[in-house]
């Protein structure tokens, strides 16, 4: 699917009829039962081992949180109006039509209750990918209203400033700010670069360090490389809300810039769904031709240039564990890189017991950080990860992803844990050598 094939774009409809929202709903619902939906839909032989994949699920006990469970109305009305017995199941009653109550009840379960991890698809016998299915029921939802206060106004104001950060003009002062801060050099609005680094919301207002972390690297390097005031969002709040036309702008726009000024690589920051957004779903909103353009994460930009001997760092040596973001490693296939950048920092890793693939999500993943209704659940799937942390007993926790942080320093204000996590990215930055007879 193209941009342009994407569903007629609706306001959001919070005071339209019940019918309204439903048909919304339904028409979006539609717009996602193609093969790959149809063959996850049929798939099911009802064996239950995904609920002991997901965190919701283990940590409550609640069958609610049993991952295929999640996509119920999904399913229902993929069997009442496309599955191949349709009208059968519409003839015996077997597929009940939506209703309003049914889709605002399971609102909670798409967007609270699910960080789009991809545990339970690891498991699956039948290779069903529920986290795909979430994220396309989503899109219904999205259209018919049924969307969490807090990240339909993120999403908002992604599509209203440019980002959920803010403007290009709101850029273009932090950036200035943290160069003031930081006494460093941040290229912006080179008309011609060969990199084009794009940057998260959480690294504009909290994580400086990280900017400038980048920056060092890259400049380390020798890289031509510049920001762009309007073309900086790595993240997608549209593809975490549900909003498939504003996905679609956001990743386009990316792209067109990095076009634009030359670019051979648009470098994306420590975050998790910007690199699933970019570049996995990206063949579904740019079918022009990329002409060598690579989309690349600062994580495996990292291990390709230590294993390429062109960055070395002094060295650690002491005893770190790793959080694997759920999109970069699990959905991303980084386990390897990180571990190449944790080797070459010199640190003695002690692995979490579920770890790489099999990791665990902090909880926030999947636009649940930024669902303020869905604290008090999150903070029971964070307890899952900061008991796995404690047991490995290591000094430092180390993690490559700005949301993860984020979601790890609220968990700890929330119930007094006193174990900092760091970014794989400073720490990196922060021990650069000139020369490789300094790294030991
Ligand atoms: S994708 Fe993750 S959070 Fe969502 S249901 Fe599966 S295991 Fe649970
Ligand atoms: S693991 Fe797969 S087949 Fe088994 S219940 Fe879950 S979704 Fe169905």
């Amino acid at each position: 699917m193209t941009a342009s094939d994407a569903p007629k774009r609706m306001d959001r409809q919070g005071d339209a009829p019940d019918t309204a929202r439903v048909a919304a709903a339904l028409e979006g619902f539609l717009a996602e039962f193609g093969p790959r939906a149809s063959i996850y839909l049929n798939a099911c032989v009802r064996c239950g081992l995904c609920a002991e994949a997901c965190h919701f699920y283990l940590e409550t006990g609640e069958a609610k949180y049993v991952p295929i469970g999640k996509v119920k109305p999904f399913e229902d009305a993929y069997h009442r109006t496309t599955g191949a017995f349709a009208w059968l199941m519409r003839a015996v009653g077997m597929a009940p039509r939506l209703t309003a109550a049914e889709l605002e009840a399971w609102e909670e379960l798409i967007y609270d209750s699910c960080n789009l991890c991809g545990r339970c698809t690891e498991v699956c016998p039948m290779g069903i990918d529920i986290a795909e299915l979430v994220a396309e029921a989503r899109h219904g939802m999205y259209h018919a209203g049924f969307v969490p206060d807090r990240l339909a106004e993120i999403t908002r104001n992604a599509e209203s400033r440019h980002s959920p950060f803010g403007t290009p003009e709101d850029f273009r002062r932090t950036i200035h700010a943290i160069e003031g801060e930081f006494g460093v050099s941040l290229p912006m609005d080179k008309p011609k670069a060969d990199l084009l680094l794009t940057l998260a919301p959480g690294d504009l207002e909290e994580h400086h360090r990280s900017v400038v972390g980048l920056a060092r690297i890259l400049d380390h390097l020798g890289v031509d490389w510049t920001l762009s005031s309007d073309a900086f969002e790595a993240t997608n709040f549209g593809y975490l809300s549900g909003n498939r036309e504003l996905q679609a702008e956001l990743t386009v726009r990316l792209v067109d810039k990095a076009k634009e000024i030359g670019a051979s690589t648009i470098l994306l920051p420590e975050c998790g769904h910007a690199w699933t957004a970019a570049r996995w779903e990206l063949s579904r909103w740019y079918d022009g031709p990329l002409e060598g353009l690579r989309i690349r994460h600062i994580v495996e930009y990292l291990a390709e240039a230590v294993e390429s001997g062109k960055l070395r760092f002094r060295q650690v040596r002491e005893t770190a564990t790793f959080h694997d973001p759920c999109q970069q490693i699990r959905r991303g296939g980084m386990e390897r890189a990180a571990r190449v950048v944790l080797a070459a920092l010199g640190f003695d890793l002690r692995e979490l017991p579920d770890h790489g693939e099999t990791a665990f999500c902090c909880g926030g993943g999947g636009g649940v950080l930024s669902n303020a209704r869905a604290e008090p659940l999150r903070l029971r799937a964070f307890e899952l990860k900061r008991r796995q942390v404690e047991e490995t007993g290591a000094h430092r926790f180390v993690t490559s992803c700005g949301q993860c942080r984020l979601s790890f320093d609220r968990g700890r204000a929330a119930t007094g844990w006193d174990k900092a996590v760091e970014s794989l990215i400073e720490i990196a930055a922060e021990n650069l050598v000139e020369d490789t007879r300094d790294a030991g």
